[in-house]
């Protein structure tokens, strides 16, 4: 499964990623975009229509002609939107969870973003085990750098922004969820993000973790930042 947070405008050509067909015999695949952007943008756009759901800001008409914007999407209300996401409909967002409960493991979210505000949502992904993807502005070096500067702690992707098939990111990600499905990998992945960091208090599960890691290479790649400017 999928989570994919578009930018304010985003490329049609995004269409052909929602559509691999060789992904829905793996996957049960779900479109989300939360954006900070008006809904009635994103409502009118081809997309729209494969969308599972959309958090987004809105616009306020007078009766004659759009008049401010009402509301945004703030970083914290994007977490707020991945964790009602992954709990599924109709399950209140502070009501806990098992495992198996969950309509879509945070390991198996890929989060796509591009700024200041997804850095929440990033991390929240990151820390979790999920692929966060920050995106920049093809072959513009500046915004590839500030990308990097911004981003690079919170992400384990810095992809130019082309969904094209053949493009990196398409090659990127079908590399991702090809792992995700072969992986018997059954790691909890808040314990490897918190080996990483030394984070871990009980020597015994420290080094069931270390050990594990050893023989992952699905942690491994996991784990391993990649960032490509094109
Ligand atoms: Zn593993």
């Amino acid at each position: 499964m999928y989570i994919l947070k578009l930018n304010f405008i985003f490329p049609i050509e995004f269409i052909h990623l929602i559509k691999w067909p060789w992904c829905s015999i793996i996957f049960d695949i779900s479109h989300h975009v939360i954006s900070s952007g008006a809904e009635a943008f994103i409502k009118g756009t081809k997309v729209f229509p494969h969308l599972s759901s959309l958090y987004a800001g809105s616009f306020e008409e007078n009766g004659v002609r759009i008049d401010r914007v009402g509301n945004m999407v703030s970083s914290f209300e994007k977490i707020e939107a991945i964790k009602r996401i992954c709990k599924g409909e109709g399950v209140d967002l502070f009501q806990d969870l098992g495992l198996g409960d969950y309509f879509i493991q945070r390991r198996r979210l890929l989060i796509f973003g591009d700024g200041q505000t997804d850095r929440s949502m990033f991390r929240y992904g990151l820390e979790r085990g999920s692929a966060s993807i920050g995106v920049f502005e093809e072959n513009n070096k500046r915004v590839y750098d500030k990308t990097v500067k911004q981003l690079g702690n919170d992400v384990v992707r810095i992809l130019p922004r082309n969904y094209r098939e053949g493009s990196v990111i398409d090659r990127e990600v079908k590399e991702m969820l090809i792992g995700l499905a072969e992986t018997s990998c059954d790691m909890d992945p808040d314990l490897v993000y918190r080996h990483g960091l030394n984070q871990i208090i009980n020597p015994g599960i420290k080094t069931l973790v270390g050990k594990h890691l050893e023989d992952c290479a699905y942690c491994t790649k996991r784990k391993g930042k990649k960032f490509i400017y094109r």
